[in-house]
């Protein structure tokens, strides 16, 4: 998962925005600023219409934020940990670690984010029309636009394609009503790449017909929600194999590992050359203290090798690094996307026991779907 720039806590959940967010933000603001605006507001100079614009988008992402809060606020109600929300480009992603264990509670957690849109629609509907035009039409027009976006959203999200909020309140449904949560995504997950290919469609139409920005719009918007769909449902049933599976049943123990002491030069003779992994766990009296890999080696000048000690180059493991023969193997395979990493040492009370590869993992979950999981 790309790492996102962090902001700030609220509820104590972490926010950070993507760096695709920059560029939606600059494109939504300065779509507002040259087009919906002007066209809402005529007759305004041009720096009025760009500090509407750039107030207008913050208020909208606010209310992005606010929506996807609700989702995590209620699952973290609900007993699922959540501590961070990432804004992408369209819209947040929070991170979940467990799946809900009963439709009901997906069904909670769904609806939470389009009741606040709504919410918030109502809300900002109630204040333009209390706010007098004649005294400040600015002020009227952002707070009608919000009224409008939050609408937008909110019929948006409640398409019922998986992963948006619909999809999974369609899922939870038909789970509910079936028992069968694989059929249930596969199915919301089909719905949400239909209505994705739809949306492409539309928007070449519309690119054709004259309608560039609108069509472009809904070709983006489009491959967002077919990419959302497909990877959603792969993460699901990568997540529902992995459900219940330790660390321990997977890792490969008997580990070969590298005493801090020995040289480069010893490293690349007797380990890497020796058994050819792309890194091992550096190990000082029997604890691990860090990682050695090739690139590590790379990075050091050859004539340098037989006096620098493996334990100056390796990587040092921080205790939040170490995996635990207990922890759970869909934990390794965050870790392994977030860092890139192919070989994670685990670690029991700062003993070696055993490390855990990306291919651990694979053939864990070929045999599951081999015995029809
Ligand atoms: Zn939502």
């Amino acid at each position: 998962m790309a790492k996102g720039i962090k902001l700030f806590r609220v509820l104590g959940i972490r926010i950070s925005v993507d760096w695709s967010w920059f560029i939606i933000f600059g494109i939504f603001a300065w779509s507002l600023a040259y087009g919906y605006f002007p066209f809402r507001q005529p007759g305004l100079g041009p720096l009025t219409y760009l500090t509407l614009g750039l107030v207008s988008a913050l208020l909208l992402f606010s209310c992005v934020l606010i929506h996807e809060l609700s989702h995590s606020y209620t699952a973290n109600r609900l007993g699922l940990d959540i501590h961070e929300i990432t804004l992408f480009i369209f819209g947040g992603v929070a991170e979940l670690t467990k799946e809900p264990e009963d439709p009901i509670v997906e069904l909670k957690i769904a609806l939470a984010g389009p009741a606040a849109s709504l919410v918030l629609a109502v809300l900002f509907w109630g204040a333009s029309r209390l706010i007098p035009s004649s005294s400040y039409p600015l002020v009227r027009a952002v707070v009608s636009y919000l009224a409008l976006i939050n609408l937008v959203l909110l019929i948006f999200n409640m398409i019922p394609g998986f992963p948006l909020d619909g999809g999974r309140v369609f899922r939870a449904i038909w789970w509910a009503r079936t028992g069968d949560i694989d059929m249930a995504t596969r199915i919301a997950s089909r719905i949400g790449k239909g209505f994705a290919v739809f949306l492409i469609i539309w928007g070449f139409l519309n690119i054709f017909t004259g309608n560039f920005t609108g069509g472009l719009w809904s070709v983006l918007i489009g491959v967002f929600v077919q990419q959302a769909a497909e990877s959603g449902y792969q993460q699901l049933l990568i997540k529902r194999m992995l459900e219940g599976v330790k660390i321990r049943d997977i890792m490969s123990k008997g580990v070969i590992h590298v005493p801090e002491s020995k040289t480069v030069a010893e490293a690349v003779d007797e380990y890497f050359f020796k058994y050819h992994f792309v890194s091992f766990p550096v190990t000082a009296n029997g604890r691990v203290v860090g990682l050695i890999s090739l690139n590590n080696v790379r990075a050091l000048d050859k004539e340098r090798w037989a006096t620098t000690s493996a334990g100056e180059i390796m990587h040092r493991l921080a205790s939040e690094d170490a995996l635990a023969p207990e922890n759970n193997a869909l934990d390794v395979l965050t870790k392994m996307s977030a860092e890139n990493g192919g070989r994670f040492p685990v670690v029991d009370r700062g003993e070696l026991v055993g490390i855990v590869t990306r291919r651990d993992i694979m053939k864990m979950i070929e045999f599951k779907s081999g015995l029809g999981r």
